[in-house]
């Protein structure tokens, strides 16, 4: 086996970069509403093939925003389910629709396809062009279909940094406490895309800032499929991900 790849245990999905934000802190730089996303059947062999070979613990699925193509995230996490990995997320902004009854059949094929663990992007930024209500009409259906749910909000400088951002944040996640949703640490925005433009008073823009997500390229444990299927030096339309993952180097 390829030694840089041979504690590889979790695998993301870019579902795609179209998006129903607009977010101030995006890392993304802007978003359209529509736009490339990953096949379903593509995705769901990606994940059949490396699981058959690899310890793999963990499936994310995430954006832009992902649940623009809901079968695409059903079909990923359906395929986890049935490989038996035991971690299956999806990071959401909640927002993909805003029809009650949408809503709550999105959520039950969320839970039927296996997805077992959901963070949900809600503060002070997704909040500046994302409407709270559908956003709450969808935590209470997909918790109450007993799928953990957690709020991931994003904070400026850190949790504790006192500024309006983080202020408006904390009573967004009070909102949410009232339901009895609970949230994750969430994370610290670093100065990147729309961040550095917007964000630019609040930090030092000549310094250089770790991305806390950044992998160690002789030792890959994640990998993470773009929406037109690229990954490390190829693309999972055209060659099988064991493929990519034998001939990768640093
Ligand atoms: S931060 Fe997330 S929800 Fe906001 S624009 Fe970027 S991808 Fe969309």
């Amino acid at each position: 086996m390829n030694e840089y790849v041979k504690n590889l245990n979790r695998i993301e999905f870019v579902v795609t970069y179209a998006c129903t934000g607009r977010c101030k802190h995006c890392s993304e730089g802007s978003h359209s509403r529509t736009g490339v996303y990953i096949d379903a059947e593509t995705a769901a062999r990606a994940v059949r093939e490396a699981a058959g070979r690899f310890s793999i613990t963990s499936v994310m699925t995430f954006g832009g925003e992902p649940l623009l193509y809901p079968e695409t995230v059903c079909a990923i996490h359906r395929a986890a389910t049935e490989e038996g990995v035991p971690k299956r997320q999806l990071i959401t902004n909640g927002f993909f629709s805003g029809d009650k009854e949408l809503i709550r059949r999105a959520a039950r094929r969320l839970a039927q396809a296996g997805v077992n663990d959901v963070l949900l992007s809600a503060d002070a930024f997704h909040q500046e062009t994302i409407p709270l209500g559908p956003v709450k009409e969808f935590a209470k259906a997909i918790s109450g279909l007993g799928v953990r749910l957690r709020v991931h909000p994003a904070w400026v400088v850190d949790k504790r940094h006192k500024n309006p951002y983080n202020s408006r944040t904390a009573a967004i996640l009070s909102e949410f406490e009232g339901m009895g949703i609970l949230q994750s640490n969430g994370n610290v925005i670093i100065p990147k895309g729309n961040a550095r433009k917007y964000l630019s008073d609040y930090y030092d823009v000549d310094q250089e800032y770790t991305d806390p997500y950044e992998e160690d390229p002789a030792d890959v444990r994640t990998v993470c499929i773009n929406p037109d299927g690229s990954v490390l030096d190829g693309n999972i339309y055209r060659t099988s991900i064991l493929k990519i993952l034998e001939n990768y180097v640093p």
